[in-house]
């Protein structure tokens, strides 16, 4: 007998991750596809990462400071009427500090490198490749070649940097990137850097064919325990770090929550139609 759940037909590296953290928000979320309220932090990213593949529109010489102010405007024009903002809730004064707060992350970026100088052939890129009968997508923020003319993937992040334990998790997600170019632009990157805007910290992974392979055997791996959990109605809930943010906290049977009333509360409760 087929389970009720339809098996996701795709994954991007952050989905894979959820489902390894905790099986069942992975089912509210990404298989059921119910709502979840936005929260400041990640349309803060959202709202940095638009600024600046504004910024990088400009003709290179022309990314300065004040433009990345004029780049970072047109892109709080835009999120002052988009739900991923309005949501939040935030009053005027919170919405000033909020804004202020993502404009620091901007001039952190320019703290790291000159954008004059960076030779992109890309941004905001969606890649979906095909594996084993699914396929994993990834948006890369920037592509670009270096002086070698080879591709570098550039990441960035507005959260704080991981500590030593969890590197190896964002890493992970840096390994796809370079399965994705790979496979779709048939070059792997000769470095995948993570730029933390907060504080000026660049990670930079060297993908290998055998570190591409590693990562690929563990999409390979997640996506069966995925398909099985399906099949078997099976997702069990995984406490850790993430309940404190799990948006589905309420119907957590390791909160004393009925997972079955999630269908139906979680978009009255969220104000918000499930996502597609
Ligand atoms: S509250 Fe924790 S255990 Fe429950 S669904 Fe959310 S992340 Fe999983």
């Amino acid at each position: 007998m087929g389970g009720m759940y339809p098996v996701p037909t795709s994954l991007s590296p952050s989905r894979v991750e959820a489902f390894v953290s905790c099986p069942l928000a992975f089912r509210f979320a990404s298989i059921q596809k119910l709502p979840e309220p936005p929260s400041p932090h990640t349309t803060k990213g959202s709202l940095v990462h638009r600024g600046l593949e504004l910024l990088f529109m400009q003709p290179a010489a022309m990314r300065t400071l004040p433009a990345a102010r004029s780049a970072l405007d047109q892109a709080i024009a835009e999120y002052r009427v988009d739900p991923e903002f309005t949501l939040l809730g935030l009053t005027e004064p919170q919405a000033d500090a909020f804004f202020a707060d993502a404009w620091s992350l901007v001039e952190g970026y320019f703290a790291i490198e000159d954008p004059t100088a960076i030779h992109e052939i890309g941004l905001e890129i969606r890649l979906e490749a095909p594996i084993d009968g699914f396929s994993l997508r990834g948006i890369i923020d920037r592509l670009e070649l270096d002086a070698q003319g080879q591709f570098i993937v550039t990441d960035y992040k507005t959260g704080r940097a991981p500590s030593e334990r969890y590197q190896q998790n964002s890493l992970s997600g840096v390994h796809f990137y370079s399965f994705l170019c790979e496979s779709v632009l048939g070059q792997r990157p000769a470095a995948i850097r993570l730029m933390y805007l907060r504080t000026g910290e660049v990670i930079t992974a060297r993908p290998s064919a055998q570190s591409v392979k590693a990562i690929m055997g563990r999409a390979k791996a997640v996506m069966k325990a995925v398909e099985q959990a399906c099949t078997n109605e099976d997702f069990r809930p995984k406490e850790g770090a993430l309940c404190k943010s799990c948006a589905f906290q309420p119907w957590c049977p390791a909160f004393g929550g009925d997972p079955t009333l999630a269908a139906v509360e979680a978009p009255l409760r969220f104000g918000m139609p499930a996502r597609t």
